[in-house]
C-alpha cells in the first residue's frame, strides 16, 4: 500500500515515531493508502530546518523568489492531469472539477504571488517641519504556520504557502490528514523548481497532535488557518499568549438572496452552482436561499427541476456533477441535518438520501437536497452543514431579507440577484460579510482582499492584505 511521506529539508522522511494513519478513498470507502501521524518532534525537525533556510531565502532577491515561484506554477500547470487525478480521488470531487478549478487555481496562486512580491512597496512619511523622514521596511517573519482544510485541498493549501514564500519566510505546512496528497505531490514539484532545501516544509498528520505541534511552537511566529470556526477559535486561544501573528478564515452559512428583477435564468444556473459545487463542500456556497415572494412558487419549481438533473455519481466520470462527500464521518453528520430539518418542520422538496453508485456501494454519496423551511431561526438556517444541502424560503422586503440574511453567527459571503442599483448599494453595505457579489458567484480576482467577519474569521487574505500578513512592518525614522 503506498505510503506518502513528511517533506522536509527538501527530502521525503518517514514519521520519526513511525506512526501511520489511514487515508480513505470517498469514492468507494477503502483504504487507499498511508499517511505520517507526525509528532511534535518531526515538527521539531521540519523547524530547525526551515529556521536554517530563513538566513538566505529572505535575502533572496525577490527576481529569484519570483522566478521559483512561477516556475513552481508552471509544473502545475504541466502536471495538471497527474494532480486533478490525485485531488479527486483523494477528496471525491468530480475529475472535471479539479482539472477546471483546484488545479489551475492552484497554479494561479504561485502566478499571482511571484508576480505580486514583485510590485510589492512600503510607505515613506515626511514629518515636514521636523527635518525627518520615516520609512517603512516590511520585513520577513521568519518561520510561519499554514493549516488548511480537506474541501479545497491544493488550492487553500498554496493560497497561503505562495504569499508566505514570496514575502520572504520559511513555511511549516499542514495539510488536511484526510486530503494529504495533492501537498505531498507538491513536494516534488518544489524540489524541480529549484525552491532551496528547508524553505518549505509539509508535515502530514492529525489536527490535535501534528497541528497541534504548529501552532503551540513558541518560535513559529504567524499561523495562517483556513477551517472550521470551533478549530480557529482553539488556535486563538493557544496562539494568542504567545503573541503570534493570526490570520483565521472560518465557516459560513452565506445567504443567496433573489429578488423579483433579477435575470432569472442567470440566477437560476448561477444558484444550482453556487448550492452544489464540490459536493456543497465551499466555504462560500450560499446555503441559505431567500427568495422574493412574488416569485417564490416559480423558483421553487423551476430551481427543483434544475437540482433534479444533478447527476451523482463516480468522481471519475464526465457526466457526474455531485461526487462523494469528503468522509464517512462527514456524510453521517451532513445527512443528520436532514432529519434534523424534518423535526423543524422544514419540508424537503428533492433529495435527502444516500446514493448507491453502481460498483462503488460503499462510497459516500448524498443527494442534493433542497428543504424549504418555514422560519429562518431554525437549526439548518442557523448552523454550518458543508455539504449538498440548500434551505429556501420567501420574504416580502428589503429590510426582512437584510435582518434575515444578518441574523447568523457567520459573515463569510453573501450573494445578491438584483438590477435595482440603489438596493445593491444599501444591501452592499449594510450586509455584514467580508465579500459580496452582486448578480454573480465566486467571481474572483486574487488581489482582492478575502475574508470574513464574525464568526468567520480575523483578518484577509488575497493581494497585498495577505504580503502585509506575511510581513512585519518596520518604522525608520531619520532626522537630517
Ligand atoms: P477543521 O477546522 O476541522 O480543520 C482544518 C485544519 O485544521 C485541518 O488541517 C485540521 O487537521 C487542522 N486542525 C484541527 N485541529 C487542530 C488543532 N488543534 N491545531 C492545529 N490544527 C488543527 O476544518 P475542516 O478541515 O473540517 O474544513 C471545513 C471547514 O473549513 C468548514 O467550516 C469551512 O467553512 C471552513 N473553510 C473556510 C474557508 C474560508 O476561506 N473561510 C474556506 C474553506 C473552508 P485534520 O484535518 O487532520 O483534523
Amino acid at each position: 500500500m503506498a505510503r506518502i511521506k513528511n517533506y522536509i529539508n527538501g527530502n521525503f522522511q518517514n514519521p520519526i515515531l513511525d506512526n501511520w494513519l489511514d487515508n480513505y478513498n470517498p469514492s468507494n470507502g477503502e483504504v487507499y493508502g498511508q499517511i505520517p501521524n507526525s509528532s511534535k518532534e518531526d515538527v521539531e525537525k521540519a523547524y530547525t530546518s526551515a529556521k536554517s533556510a530563513f538566513k538566505l531565502w529572505s535575502q533572496t532577491t525577490l527576481e529569484e523568489r519570483s522566478r521559483i515561484l512561477i516556475k513552481i506554477s508552471e509544473l502545475l500547470e504541466v502536471n495538471l492531469q497527474r494532480f486533478a487525478e490525485a485531488e479527486s480521488l483523494d477528496n471525491g470531487k468530480p475529475l472535471n472539477l479539479a482539472k477546471v478549478v483546484d488545479i489551475p487555481r492552484a497554479a494561479s496562486n504561485f502566478r499571482f504571488f511571484g508576480n505580486a512580491i514583485t510590485q510589492f512597496a512600503s510607505e515613506s512619511h515626511e514629518s515636514v517641519g521636523h527635518q525627518a523622514i520615516n520609512y517603512t521596511l516590511r520585513q520577513s517573519i521568519g518561520v510561519v504556520g499554514c493549516i488548511s482544510p480537506w474541501n479545497l485541498p491544493l488550492y487553500l493549501f498554496t493560497w497561503k504557502i505562495a504569499p508566505a514564500l514570496a514575502a520572504g519566510n520559511c513555511v511549516i505546512a499542514k495539510p488536511s490528514e484526510v486530503t494529504p496528497m495533492t501537498a505531498y505531490l507538491l513536494g516534488e514539484i518544489c524540489n524541480e523548481a529549484g525552491l532551496p532545501e528547508g524553505v518549505l516544509n509539509i508535515v502530514h498528520g492529525l489536527g490535535t497532535t501534528t497541528g497541534q505541534a504548529i501552532i503551540e511552537h513558541p518560535n513559529i511566529k504567524a499561523i495562517s488557518f483556513t477551517g472550521g470556526t470551533a478549530t480557529g477559535a482553539h488556535i486563538a486561544k493557544v496562539a494568542a499568549p504567545m503573541f503570534k501573528k493570526l490570520s483565521l478564515e472560518l465557516g459560513g452559512k452565506n445567504p443567496n438572496i433573489i429578488f423579483a428583477d433579477c435575470d432569472y435564468e442567470d440566477m437560476l444556473n448561477t444558484t444550482v452552482r453556487s448550492s452544489f459545487a464540490n459536493q456543497g463542500q465551499i466555504c462560500l456556497c450560499g446555503s441559505r436561499i431567500f427568495v422574493e415572494a412574488s416569485i417564490f412558487e416559480k423558483f421553487k419549481k423551476d430551481f427543483v427541476e434544475k437540482v433534479r438533473q444533478l447527476k451523482v455519481g463516480h468522481p471519475s466520470n464526465d457526466d457526474t456533477n455531485i461526487g462523494a462527500l469528503v468522509s464517512k464521518p462527514h456524510l453521517e453528520k451532513v445527512k443528520a441535518y436532514i432529519d434534523i430539518a424534518k423535526n423543524e418542520n422544514g419540508t424537503v422538496l428533492c433529495g435527502g438520501n444516500e446514493v448507491s453508485v453502481k460498483g462503488y456501494e460503499n462510497g459516500y454519496y448524498l443527494e442534493p437536497t433542497v428543504i424549504e423551511v418555514t422560519s429562518d431561526e431554525c437549526r439548518v438556517n442557523q448552523e454550518e452543514i458543508f455539504g449538498p444541502i440548500v434551505t429556501i424560503m420567501p420574504f416580502n422586503t428589503e429590510d426582512e431579507v437584510l435582518e434575515m440574511a444578518n441574523n447568523v453567527k457567520y459573515g463569510l459571503s453573501a450573494t445578491l440577484w438584483t438590477n435595482d442599483l440603489k438596493r445593491t448599494m444599501k444591501l452592499s453595505n449594510q450586509l455584514q460579510t467580508g465579500i459580496v457579489w452582486v448578480n454573480t458567484w465566486m467571481m474572483r480576482d486574487l488581489r482582492t482582499p478575502f475574508g470574513g467577519v464574525k464568526a468567520s474569521g480575523v483578518g484577509r487574505e488575497g493581494g497585498f492584505e495577505a504580503l502585509r500578513f506575511f510581513t512585519e512592518a518596520k518604522n525608520v525614522c531619520i532626522k537630517y
